[in-house]
Order: structure tokens, then C-alpha cells, then sequence
């Protein structure tokens, strides 16, 4: 939890590039990028999302405790979320950096972060900002399903499967995340502006804040953030 002793990450090696933090609203491709860019450095890719909906799928009481949290689009305890980004950042696996999208989500877990880093003696995290304008966000996630079994990613409209909700790997049915259907997306985008615009603004004050248009596609996305790694 995030009071709890820290975990100390063995030696850290001196060549890690530094953690990179990926913002935006939902629908804005942090999920694709963050694999696009955890692959292309051969770094951790950690998602807070997707920790927390394999707790959910695996039926752990954590998972059993935050569905209807996360069903409705609101964001979940910031103890919760801090402890397992704590954990997984401590893996061998992060040691050379990691990225990691979904978190920070709000300022006191920007906070915990940063203090996180400093006590690992870790360079501060660069925050890449993903902005997509509106229409496009609500095309992206109405449209988002999933393969189930492999969780391949489509859209309806923007990238469909060969033939009508069915993976082309697969062939099973795909699936809508539940948070995706309408009424959760509108509350995601709140909590969005509510909790997460500050920490763009908390980034943009120390200096640690790259911004990218996300409305291109996503090899574009790729290549306009690997432009700005190059710099930093
Ligand atoms: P995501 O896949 O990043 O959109 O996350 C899905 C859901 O998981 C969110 O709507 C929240 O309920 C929860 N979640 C993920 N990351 C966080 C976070 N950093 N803080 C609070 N809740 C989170």
C-alpha cells in the first residue's frame, strides 16, 4: 500500500533510460503505444488497467472488490494502484526502464510517484502527453472489442476483423470492454478532466512534459514519440 516500506529494485544499472509516462484521455492509444515503445526499447510495459482487470478475470478478492469501481468508469483507491505499480516496477524486469500507461491517474499518485523515483535514486519520469480531439476519442471507443482468448484489439470502424465481431485469429465472438458502453466512457472522460488534467499541468511545471498529437495513425503516433526520445 502506499505507506507501506519501499522495495528496493537490486542495483540499478547506469544505461536505464529514464521512466516514461504515458497521458491522455481514454481512447487516445496509450495501450498501443506503450507496447509500441516498451518493444522498441526493450523495456517494461506496465499497465495499471490491465493489472487490474486481470485481477478481475482471475476472480481474486481485489478484482472481486473494484469490478463495479471499474465497470462504471470511476478510478479506483489510490493506495490500490500505487502499491502494484510499486511492486512491478521493483521487478528485474523494469530495472532498465519501463513505461507505463494509466498512471498516474490523479496528483497525490503523480506525487507518490515521484517520490517513489527519488528514493530509488531513479531519474525523474518524462510524461508524454497523447492528445486526440473528441470525435475521433468517441469513434475509437465505441467502436473498441476485443478477441477474449487472444485480446487482440479491433474497431468496428476504424480497424474491423475480416468478418463481422469475430477474431481473425480466433474466430471467436469479440467482446465489448464494459466500460466502454456508453454511460462509462462519459464518466471516464470526466474523470478524466476532474482528476488527470492536473497532473498534465503538474509534469508541465518541472519541466518533465513532451506533448504528441494522437490523431494520426498509430505508426505515426510511434514515430513522433521516438523523434521526442530522441532529444530527451
Ligand atoms: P484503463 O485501461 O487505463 O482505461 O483503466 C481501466 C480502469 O482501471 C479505469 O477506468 C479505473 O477504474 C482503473 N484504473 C486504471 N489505472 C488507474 C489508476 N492509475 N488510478 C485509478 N484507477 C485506475
Amino acid at each position: 500500500m502506499a505507506g507501506a516500506s519501499r522495495l528496493e529494485p537490486p542495483n540499478p544499472p547506469e544505461n536505464r533510460i529514464r521512466p516514461l509516462l504515458l497521458i491522455g484521455p481514454p481512447g487516445a492509444g496509450k495501450g498501443t503505444q506503450s507496447r509500441a515503445i516498451g518493444k522498441a526499447f526493450n523495456i517494461a510495459e506496465i499497465s495499471t488497467g490491465e493489472m487490474l482487470r486481470d485481477a478481475l478475470r482471475h476472480g481474486t478478492d481485489l478484482g472481486n472488490s473494484l469490478q463495479s469501481t471499474m465497470e462504471s468508469g470511476r478510478l479506483v483507491p489510490d493506495a490500490v494502484v500505487s502499491s502494484l505499480v510499486e511492486h512491478r516496477t521493483a521487478e528485474p524486469d523494469s530495472q532498465l526502464g519501463f513505461i507505463v500507461d494509466g498512471f498516474p491517474r490523479n496528483v497525490n499518485q503523480a506525487e507518490f510517484l515521484d517520490r517513489l523515483l527519488s528514493s530509488r535514486r531513479q531519474p525523474p519520469a518524462l510524461a508524454l502527453l497523447i492528445s486526440v480531439n473528441r470525435d475521433q476519442l468517441m469513434k475509437r471507443l465505441a467502436g473498441r472489442r476485443e478477441c477474449p482468448v487472444c485480446r487482440t484489439a479491433y474497431n468496428i470502424y476504424l480497424n474491423p476483423p475480416q468478418r463481422d465481431d469475430l477474431c481473425d485469429h480466433e474466430g471467436n465472438g469479440l467482446i465489448q470492454r464494459p466500460d466502454d458502453r456508453p454511460d462509462a466512457v462519459v464518466r471516464r472522460l470526466e474523470e478524466y478532466e476532474r482528476q488527470t488534467m492536473p497532473v498534465i499541468a503538474h509534469y508541465r511545471n518541472a519541466g518533465q512534459l513532451e506533448e504528441v498529437d494522437g490523431n494520426g495513425t498509430a505508426a505515426d503516433v510511434t514515430a513522433a514519440i521516438l523523434r521526442i526520445l530522441k532529444d530527451r
